[in-house]
């Protein structure tokens, strides 16, 4: 697995002490507000993990899968597979994602929460693309871990043809990966 990874963009190191941040910044601004939240499967489960864990206040848990079809245009329409399973109403609910690209999952995943009547929507994503956002698209996450350059990665829950997640760093495949 690790021989087919050209360059490790993020070590284990820099991931943990940057959640280990965002985790105190999440704990002052949630002070006495018992967040939800919400994780947007699977990409993101590593880093929930830790997240939650950095996250020193009282919080509930709760997941959503969604997936989008992208047909030869560019505008993709997106489903929910699984939606949440708590009472969202009146709740301070944190989106957990792996990673913001085009904003066009997000977008979504933020109106269909606050639909649901929750009194706050924020998100936080482990790693930002600003680069990568559909026209049309101003979408911006309140809790960014890093902002990477437009470029394809893998690893800390994000997968290429659903391997590396496992993997405990993010990196960038060697182009013979998807030759094989
Ligand atoms: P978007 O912001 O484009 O709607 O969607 C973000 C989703 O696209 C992520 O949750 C992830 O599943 C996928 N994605 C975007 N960029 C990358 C990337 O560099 N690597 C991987 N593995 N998935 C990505
Ligand atoms: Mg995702």
């Amino acid at each position: 697995m690790h021989q087919d990874i050209e360059r490790i963009l993020l070590t284990e190191a820099q991931i943990k002490d940057r959640i280990n941040q965002l985790g105190k910044e999440l704990t002052a601004d949630y002070a006495g507000k018992e967040p939800v939240f919400v994780g947007v499967l699977k990409g993101v489960v590593v880093f929930y993990a830790d997240m939650v864990r950095a996250f020193d206040d009282h919080c509930q848990m709760d997941f959503m899968w969604i997936s989008s079809y992208h047909g030869t245009q560019s505008s993709g329409s997106i489903c929910v597979k699984q939606d949440v399973k708590s009472d969202l109403r009146g709740r301070h609910v944190v989106i957990l994602e792996d990673i913001l690209d085009t904003g066009r999952s997000l977008q979504f995943v933020v109106q269909h929460l606050k639909d649901k009547g929750a009194a706050s929507v924020r998100i936080c994503t482990l790693l930002d693309k600003p680069e990568g956002r559909a026209p049309g698209i101003d979408l911006r996450a309140d809790y960014v871990g890093f902002s990477i350059p437009n470029e394809f990665v893998v690893g800390y829950g994000l997968d290429y043809n659903e391997k590396y997640r496992n993997l405990p760093y993010v990196g960038i495949l060697k182009p013979c990966v998807y030759e094989k």
